[in-house]
């Protein structure tokens, strides 16, 4: 006998907004993680309040398009107060004690739910990407600094009031370079080896090496950035290599903390660095292999991200529906 189909469910859909130093990226993103619809915003140099109506603005054309969203999930480089929903401190964006939750939750009406934007990526490469299935997974997001993310036991880990975790600030040079930012630290894994720290290690390798493609670009008065050392050393400019070898190098130090402390199954690693693929993952492997302890280190797998630069949109909007519920 010929049964009626069963009808089936209406995927809930969410707004995931990735509110960086530099850009707003916002999307409607349903169950299965299809996109409906997306808004950017350039959002550097903005004041706290600039940043806050900005915001408000993009997530408004976002519902004029798609009407039907049910919450809205942000996720935000800054150290967050999980009890108030108060945005406490960034280390590369001008946000501090901003009670964003709740200015968020009266200007657009709406459920919302506030995370660290390397929280929420690691969540999304845990449940849709490159940490598929892992239970115990670690994420790095290697860009302007590097931020965070624990999921242990299937479930982020925030400590205890939301401020976890910025492994990007934990110290593998007790003498090193200032870290940057409003960090008061220093040798810092973020001092050492991010996109920032790449542009540094790129110029000083160009004044050294004058002849090399490097030095080149340094000397025509080019700013010697993370990205432009990325693209000479894919280009095959050795001193260009090399600099990602040692940046790679610091990363895998960091890596052999990681391992030791958590004895993740993958650490996943993603962020605009990340174009360096294994230029930088390879040196950070055998970096760890050297320094970490069996049998964590011979386990845990090192992988590049899945998702690029939607991860943080995609993993806010994963965060909101989680927070939902059923
Ligand atoms: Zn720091």
């Amino acid at each position: 006998m010929a049964g009626r189909e069963p009808r089936r469910r209406k995927l809930r859909q969410v707004i995931g907004v990735d509110l960086g130093g530099t850009k707003l990226l916002g999307g409607v993103v349903d169950e299965h993680l299809e996109v409906h619809g997306r808004v950017h915003r350039e959002v550097r140099g903005l004041s706290q309040d600039e940043i806050v109506e900005t915001t408000v603005e993009a997530v408004t054309e976002l519902r004029e398009h798609v009407p039907d969203t049910a919450a809205v999930g942000f996720g935000i480089p800054c150290l967050i107060d999980q009890q108030t929903g108060v945005a406490v401190m960034a280390v590369n964006l001008d946000i501090q004690d901003l009670p964003f939750r709740d200015i968020m939750t009266e200007r657009l009406g709406l459920p919302v739910f506030i995370d660290n934007d390397a929280n929420v990526t690691t969540l999304v490469e845990q449940r849709f990407g490159a940490a598929k299935d892992a239970t115990d997974v670690v994420g790095l997001t290697i860009g302007t600094g590097i931020g965070g993310g624990l999921v242990l036991d299937g479930r982020l880990y925030r400590g205890h009031w939301g401020g976890g975790a910025e492994l990007g600030h934990m110290v593998v040079d007790e003498d090193g370079p200032p870290c940057q930012g409003h960090c008061p630290n220093r040798g810092c894994l973020e001092a050492v080896a991010s996109g920032t720290a790449i542009g540094h290690e790129g110029m000083v390798a160009g004044e050294e090496e004058p002849d090399s493609d490097l030095g080149r670009h340094l000397a025509a008065g080019e700013p010697i950035t993370g990205e432009l050392v990325t693209t000479l050393a894919l280009g095959g400019d050795e001193v260009s290599r090399m600099v990602l070898g040692h940046i790679g190098r610091l990363l895998g130090v960091g890596l052999s903390n990681i391992s030791n402390i958590f004895n993740p199954e993958v650490i996943v690693i993603g962020g605009g660095a990340m174009g360096a693929g294994d230029l930088l993952l390879e040196p950070a492997r055998e970096e760890l292999r050297a320094r970490g302890l069996r049998p964590n280190r011979d386990q845990v797998r090192v992988v590049a991200a899945k998702f690029g630069p939607d991860a943080g949109m995609l993993g806010a909007a994963v965060m909101a529906l989680d927070e939902l519920g059923q």
